[in-house]
């Protein structure tokens, strides 16, 4: 990380970063999730934390943090709910990172310094009605026209977009190439012509954070938009993002399951029925082990990966999709895990954090590719030798 005025170390800028997500943060979970948004004052804490900038170079005005440094960041400060993350997760993840190794120089210096103070939210169109999973059936598609481009299609579950500033958009380019061969990325400004947002559906967690549909009408864009001036290099791009946002998606699985993991243990060593405290029962310390260690192991990993991938070699794609497999279901168990443990208790909304944090982390495994995808690429892998 780059020496900031405040922070001369990264070991005080993770400290302060802690005090923050245990302070400020989780006691404001309440307030984030009945307005249905990350309030003002707490995004502008969030950007003023540099949050946003924490995976951006110090050239383009962030803090350059190191891989293993975003995650032991993002390790603490998902201890608070997983929405404040998703607020500046697009932004630090799938879209900084596909422009850093894709633009041009021209378009790193219009997005990435703003992107690096909060200034500018980055938020990534990628899925459709019939490409989820299978990101390469995507039917929006760009035309040339003149001295542009003109994109037409239909994007959804698009995290942050009644805040984007701009959206990294995939498209055909190239009609007659299938599969992946054919999409390109482009840069879209949100507030262009062409650009409409739906309303945010109801989810079964994460209030607060907006994932919508977004539609492309005869949306005109300069030449200047086409992410390196590249066409056909769309999902190379998309995957340098997901890539990264896996190994952020098991390192908030990490933090969530710290945070679980800390309200069941101070419930069973304070709550007593048959004249004990329940953490005497061993059925009960199973559940507290069984989290702890499952904890530890997605903590290991993830640490590993990061490491990997600050080494400088090839992005180790089988690991990070075992990171990313193995966090999110080992948070759903540790989640369902701190439910029965807390009794009664862990089943109300209104009187402890943990249904609503199972409700959140119910998510994990679900997007970013999902567990059974990631099985299914690990395998391959594997038997490709
Ligand atoms: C809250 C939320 C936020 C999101 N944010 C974004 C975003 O910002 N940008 C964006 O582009 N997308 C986003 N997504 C989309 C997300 O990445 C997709 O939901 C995910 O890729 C799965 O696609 P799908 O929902 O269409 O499920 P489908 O592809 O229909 O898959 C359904 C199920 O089928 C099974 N399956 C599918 N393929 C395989 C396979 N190859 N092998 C074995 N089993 C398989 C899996 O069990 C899977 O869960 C978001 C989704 C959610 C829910």
């Amino acid at each position: 990380m780059r020496a900031t005025p405040d922070f001369a170390r990264f070991e005080d800028y993770l400290a302060a970063v802690r005090e923050v997500s245990q302070t400020v943060l989780r006691p404001a979970e309440d307030r984030l999730t009945r307005a249905d948004g990350v309030p003002e004052d707490l995004t502008t804490a969030l950007k003023e934390m540099g949050l946003f900038g924490i995976s951006i170079p110090e050239e383009y005005g962030g803090l350059a943090c190191t891989m293993e440094e975003q995650v032991l960041l993002t390790f603490e400060f998902c201890q608070a709910s997983c929405v404040y993350r998703s607020r500046f997760s697009t932004t630090i993840g799938l879209t900084s990172q596909a422009i850093l190794d894709f633009a041009t120089e021209d378009q790193k210096r219009k997005y990435l310094p703003l992107m690096a103070t909060g200034e500018c939210t980055g938020s990534f169109a990628l899925t459709e009605p019939d490409a989820g999973s299978d990101a390469g059936a995507l039917t929006t598609h760009a035309k040339r026209d003149g001295e542009g481009w003109v994109i037409n299609g239909e994007k959804r579950y698009i995290t942050n977009a009644p805040q984007a500033d701009v959206f990294l958009t995939m498209a055909r380019t190239d009609p007659n190439a299938t599969g992946a061969r054919g999409i390109s990325a482009f840069l879209v400004d949100g507030n262009l012509d062409g650009v409409k947002v739906g309303e945010p559906p109801r989810m079964l967690g994460n209030e607060g954070s907006h994932v919508c549909y977004v539609w492309f009408e005869d949306c005109r864009v300069a030449t200047d938009a086409l992410v390196g001036g590249q066409e056909g290099a769309g999902l190379r791009a998309a995957l340098r993002g997901i890539n990264h946002a896996r190994l952020h998606v098991a390192a908030t699985c990490v933090g969530q399951a710290i945070r679980l993991i800390e309200e069941m243990t101070a419930y069973a060593a304070e709550r007593r029925q048959f004249g004990q405290p329940i953490g005497e029962f061993g059925q009960v310390q199973a559940m507290l082990a069984d989290s702890q260690a499952e904890m530890s192991a997605a903590r290991a990993l993830c640490m590993d990966c990061a490491r990997a991938f600050d080494s400088g070699d090839a992005i180790p794609f089988i690991d990070i999709a075992s990171a990313k497999l193995f966090a999110s279901e080992m948070v759903s168990r540790v989640a369902d895990r701190a439910m029965q443990v807390m009794g009664g208790l862990g089943y109300m909304e209104d009187l402890s954090p943990v249904a609503r944090l199972s409700r959140d982390v119910r998510l994990f495994r679900i997007f970013e590719g999902a567990s059974q995808v990631q099985q299914s690429n690990i395998a391959r892998a594997m038997l490709r030798g």
